[in-house]
């Protein structure tokens, strides 16, 4: 006898149905009144960055996984700890949700042989990513960033009008100038990175009792992490740590302080930070972060910096970039907490219907006033009208109307002040240009 096992249903296994209506751990849904602020956050990225002559690109958010391992470096915790990863079913293909944008932008950029076209390439991109950390107050393992980046050209301008690009972009959203700190450092070339490097794990060496075992580990896999390190055990030592820009090569030292030159000659004030190294290995010479200050602590809003050697790494040509990413959730908390209002659009007109011919009138009803850029809701699926006139009083409609069986056979329909109450009744044919006239006096 076919005996059905306890456990299973069609031989697939029992599905624990509480956990299956919970998002998977670190994910959210975006609820329409989140959106709003989403929606603003786009809205506002595309009028700021496309006023400075950014155009916006999306590469797919699953790429080849060995994209990441070699663009973000297979030492950095993103790609060590924390890539979603998948093998695909019939070509056995390793690809990964995608836990930044830029090694797939660089993809495009020499996919799309955007090399040919005039340099820089300014592009910007909006979308989810994907990183397993271990969730907490503002990190999640599905964000959204906003991600700006400029490719072709090794200008130091590109760098600062990069900066100048995410700073006004935060101000047009709301952010007030006084609030924002931008940190920034550098992180020289091939030519200058390995000899700081030598004196960093030299000094960090000598004070190996200090420090704690992630940093030891760092100072054999990624050194440059090491001043990332946030341990209190380690803070003494990380303060006395030797200074990268004592350690630049004269090119990175001149694009530097040219770098810094523009955002002064700018009026965009900064700190230097002489331990801010970025998470990510394909950065050089310029890296920075934009922070709002708070007195609990302050927020990474933004981060970014210049990618000379990453093109040409992925196997296109020698072409320099730099970028900036934003963290939309944070933002969109901090949008929330200055209390920005944003709401949908309220429509101008509710429309109650009583009985089933009226029913029909409506829908065509609806879609004439749509059609005339009226904006109009309605309950089509209720029949009581007590029901649908609280409704339109909730909805803030300005008028509603009211189409029943009696106004159906005249040929007539109801028009209703929602503020004053006063109602009249007007041939059903003159609706659309009797309620223009009374929403112009509104106005
Ligand atoms: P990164 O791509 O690591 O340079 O990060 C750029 C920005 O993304 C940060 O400044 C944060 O605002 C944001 N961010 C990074 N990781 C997370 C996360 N797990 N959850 C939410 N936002 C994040």
């Amino acid at each position: 006898m076919l005996m059905r096992s306890k456990n299973t249903q069609n031989n697939l296994p029992r599905v624990n149905k509480r956990r299956l209506l919970q998002t998977p751990r670190g994910m959210k849904d975006i609820l329409p009144e989140d959106f709003l602020y989403y929606d603003y956050l786009l809205q506002t990225a595309k009028k700021t960055l496309e006023f400075y002559n950014f155009r916006r690109c999306e590469p797919p958010i699953l790429e080849k996984a060995d994209l990441y391992n070699k663009g973000i470096g297979s030492n950095t915790d993103i790609v060590e700890k924390e890539m979603y990863t998948l093998k695909t079913k019939e070509e056995g293909e390793f690809l990964a949700l995608r836990p930044e944008y830029t090694a797939g932008i660089v993809r495009a950029y020499v996919e799309n042989g955007m090399f040919n076209w005039p340099q820089p390439v300014k592009l910007y991109s909006f979308g989810p990513v994907f990183r397993h950390e271990k969730p907490q107050a503002g990190r999640y393992r599905q964000f959204y960033q906003l991600n700006i980046e400029s490719l072709g050209d090794s200008s130091p301008a590109l760098d600062a009008e990069i900066i100048l690009a995410a700073k006004v972009f935060l101000e047009n959203l709301g952010f007030n100038h006084n609030e924002l700190e931008i940190s920034i450092n550098s992180i020289g070339c091939h030519k200058c990175r390995p000899i700081y490097i030598r004196a960093l794990t030299k000094y960090y060496q000598q004070h190996l009792k200090d420090i704690c075992t992630d940093c030891k580990k760092r100072l054999k896999t990624n050194p440059l992490r090491i001043l990332d390190c946030k341990n209190a055990k380690c803070k003494n030592v990380k303060e006395k740590a030797p200074n990268f820009l004592d350690f630049l090569c004269d090119d990175c030292r001149n694009h530097f302080k040219n770098v810094l030159d523009i955002l002064d000659s700018l009026g965009i004030s900064y700190v230097l930070d002489k331990t801010l190294v970025r998470g990510l290995d394909y950065y050089t010479r310029t890296v920075f972060e934009i922070k709002k200050k708070d007195k609990a602590g302050d927020l990474a809003l933004a981060g970014g910096g210049r990618y000379d050697y990453l093109v040409k790494l992925l196997g296109g040509l020698d072409r320099p970039a730099v970028g900036v990413a934003f963290g939309v959730e944070r933002i969109v908390d901090e949008l929330k907490l200055m209390k920005k209002k944003l709401e949908y659009p309220k429509p101008k007109v509710f429309l109650i219907q009583i009985g089933d011919a009226a029913k029909k009138q409506a829908f065509i009803l609806l879609e004439k006033l749509r059609k005339a850029n009226i904006s109009v809701e309605s309950n089509l699926e209720k029949d009581n009208i007590k029901s649908q006139i609280k409704n339109a009083d909730r909805v803030g409609a300005l008028y509603s109307l009211i189409l029943g069986q009696q106004e159906v056979l005249d040929g007539m329909i109801i028009i209703k002040d929602m503020v004053s109450g006063l109602q009249e009744t007007i041939p059903f044919d003159r609706i659309i240009d009797e309620l223009k006239k009374h929403l112009k006096e509104t106005i």
